[in-house]
C-alpha cells in the first residue's frame, strides 16, 4: 500500500518549495491509489509559529490537494501532530541505548562551541564521532554508576545516535540512484533532549514507522540526513521506506536555491499568515490551478512537449522516473505565462464575477454600466490581453468611464487641422443610426465614410482616441457596440467642444 506523507514544521508561511514537496506527494499517492498524509512536525516549540498548522491546512486546500490523514482528519494511525505524539519517542531512544546504538551526552553547549572553535582555529571541521568521543562528556568516557549518577541529578542531557566508524553505507536514493558514504564524516546527530522531545531526526523515523510510510518524497536540502535516517532504520531491525529527494528549486538566475528574501520573483508564500504583510501567490491574483501546473513543471517533466495539465492529468502523468537530479530554475514570466493560459480558459462568467470586487473600487456598482451582462461583454473583449483580474481595470476602463485625457503622443500624431469637422460630422451621421450594434455600426460607417471621401485613416484613428483616450483596445466598433450610442456621441462631442 502506497502511503506517503508531507511533514512540515509550523515556522511560518509555506513557501513554493514545501508546496511542491506536498503536491509531489499529493500526485504519487493519487497515481498509486495511495495515501496522502499530512504531519505537523511541530517537536521544536523555539521555531513554533502560531497560526502556522491552520495556515499549512488551508493552503493545501486552496492548492486543491487536501490530505487523507491528518490533524482534524483522523485515520487509524494518529495522532498526527509530534508534540502530541510526545509520549512516544522516549521508548525508542532507550531502546536504542539498550541495543548499544546511542548513548547519553552531557556536554553543555559552551563546551562544544569551544571545541568547535578549536577546530576550526586549526581549519579543521569539528565532528562529534569515534574521534573525538571520548574527550568529551559522554557516557561512553563515563563508569555506567557516574552517568546514573548524572542522570539521577537531573543534569540536562541528549541523546546521540552511535555511529559506527570506517564503514561505507550504500544509500539509495529513487532519483539520485545510488549513494555511498564514509561514517568517518558523519556526526553523532542529537536524537533526544532532556526537555522530553526528540529531535526532528528521531520522531520523523519513528513516525514514518508506525505510519507504514512507504516512501518519503522531500526536498533535496534532507539528502544530508539520509545516511543517519537508514542506520536508524537498520538499528531498530525495520525496513526502511523507499527515498526520493526532490532537486533544488533554483533563484531565476540559476544562482542558488529560490528564498523567501527572492519575494516576487517567486520566493513569496502560497498566501501570507494573517501578521505577515506581504503578499502570496493567492493575493498576487494567481489561480491555484496555474500556480499547480507551474510547480509541477519545476523538477518534474514529462517527456513530451505539454505544459498545461489539469490536476488529474497530472496525477496520470507523474512518475518520480521523470523527476530530474538538478536543480530547477525559477522562471517568473513562465509563471505569469501560466496564469494567462488558465484566464483564458476560465468562463466570462466566473471572470465576470472576479472582477466585481476590482470594479466597486473604481465605479459605483448601481450604474448602469456596471450591470453583470455589460461587465461580462467588457470581459470577453479584453481578457486575451490579461494574465491576472487584476489587470482588468487598467484595459477596460473606458468601458466604464470616459476618457478624463488623451495620450499625448497620440493627440500630437493623429488630431489633425480637420479632424474636429470630421468628427462632428461623424457624430451627426451616428445620430441617425437606429441599430448601434457593433456590426451594423462597422458596415454603415465605414460606408459613410467612402460616401464622404474621407479615408479611414482620416476617421478611425482620431475616433479611437476620442473613444478610449489612447491608441489601444480592442476592435473599437465592438467598443462603440458596447458603450452605446448615447455614451458614444457623447464622447466625440466632448473632445471637439
Ligand atoms: N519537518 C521536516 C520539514 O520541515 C520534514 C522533512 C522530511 O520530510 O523528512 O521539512
Amino acid at each position: 500500500k502506497i502511503r506517503v506523507r508531507f511533514a512540515p514544521s509550523p515556522t511560518g508561511p509555506l513557501h513554493i518549495g514545501g508546496v511542491r514537496t506536498a503536491l509531489f506527494n499529493y500526485l504519487f499517492a493519487k497515481k498509486h491509489g495511495g495515501v496522502f498524509i499530512l504531519r505537523i512536525e511541530d517537536t521544536d516549540r523555539n521555531r513554533y509559529v502560531e497560526g502556522a498548522e491552520q495556515y499549512i491546512i488551508d493552503a493545501l486546500n486552496w492548492c486543491g490537494i487536501p490530505y487523507d490523514e491528518g490533524p482534524g482528519n483522523d485515520g487509524d494511525y494518529g495522532p498526527y501532530r509530534q508534540s502530541e505524539r510526545k509520549h512516544l519517542y522516549k521508548k525508542y531512544a532507550q531502546e536504542l541505548i539498550d541495543k548499544g546504538k546511542a548513548y547519553y551526552a552531557f556536554d553543555t553547549a559552551e563546551k562544544l562551541d569551544q571545541h568547535r572553535k578549536n577546530h576550526e582555529a586549526k581549519g579543521k571541521t569539528f565532528i562529534y564521532n569515534w574521534h573525538n568521543r571520548l574527550k568529551l562528556d559522554n557516557s561512553l568516557s563515563l563508569l555506567p554508576e557516574e552517568v546514573q549518577k548524572r542522570l539521577d541529578a537531573g543534569e540536562d542531557y541528549v541523546i546521540r545516535f552511535l555511529t559506527p566508524p570506517d564503514e561505507t553505507l550504500y544509500l539509495k536514493d529513487t532519483i539520485r540512484g545510488a549513494i555511498e558514504i564514509d561514517t568517518n564524516t558523519l556526526d553523532d546527530k542529537v536524537l533526544f533532549k532532556s526537555d522530553g522531545m526528540p529531535t526532528y531526526h528521531l520522531a520523523n523515523i519513528v513516525d514514518d514507522h508506525l505510519m507504514e510510510i512507504s516512501h518519503v518524497i522531500r526536498g533535496e536540502e534532507w539528502l544530508p540526513s539520509l545516511a543517519l535516517h537508514q542506520q536508524l532504520y537498520h538499528a531498530f531491525g525495520w525496513d526502511a521506506p523507499e527515498f526520493a529527494h526532490l532537486p533544488l528549486i533554483l533563484k531565476p538566475t540559476g544562482n542558488g536555491k529560490l528564498s523567501k528574501r527572492d519575494g516576487e520573483k517567486g520566493g513569496f508564500p502560497i498566501f501570507p499568515l494573517q501578521w505577515n504583510a506581504s503578499v502570496g501567490y493567492r493575493e498576487a491574483g494567481y489561480f491555484s490551478e496555474a500556480v499547480m501546473n507551474f510547480l509541477a513543471l519545476l523538477g518534474w517533466n514529462p517527456g513530451t512537449e505539454q505544459e498545461i495539465f489539469s490536476l488529474n492529468e497530472l496525477v496520470k502523468a507523474f512518475s518520480l522516473d521523470r523527476v530530474n537530479k538538478s536543480g530547477a530554475r525559477f522562471d517568473p514570466d513562465k509563471t505569469v505565462w501560466y496564469n494567462h493560459q488558465y484566464l483564458q480558459r476560465k468562463t466570462n462568467k466566473e471572470l465576470t464575477f472576479l472582477f466585481m470586487p476590482f470594479l466597486k473600487e473604481h465605479i459605483n456598482l448601481g450604474l448602469d454600466c456596471a450591470r453583470p451582462d455589460h461587465v461580462q461583454r467588457v470581459v470577453t473583449l479584453i481578457k486575451e490581453r490579461a494574465s491576472f483580474v487584476s489587470d482588468f481595470w487598467e484595459l477596460s476602463e473606458y468601458f466604464f468611464v470616459a476618457p478624463a485625457s488623451y495620450n499625448e503622443k497620440a493627440v500630437k500624431k493623429q488630431w489633425k487641422v480637420g479632424t474636429p469637422d470630421v468628427l462632428d460630422r461623424l457624430a451627426l451621421f451616428l445620430k441617425t443610426l437606429d441599430d448601434f450594434s457593433s456590426e451594423n455600426l462597422e458596415n454603415l460607417t465605414k460606408q459613410w465614410i467612402t460616401e464622404q471621401e474621407l479615408s479611414f485613416g482620416k476617421v478611425m484613428p482620431p475616433l479611437r482616441l476620442v473613444i478610449v483616450g489612447d491608441m489601444k483596445g480592442p476592435h473599437l466598433f465592438d467598443i462603440m457596440g458596447l458603450i452605446g450610442k448615447e455614451e458614444s456621441i457623447g464622447r466625440i462631442q466632448s473632445a471637439i467642444a
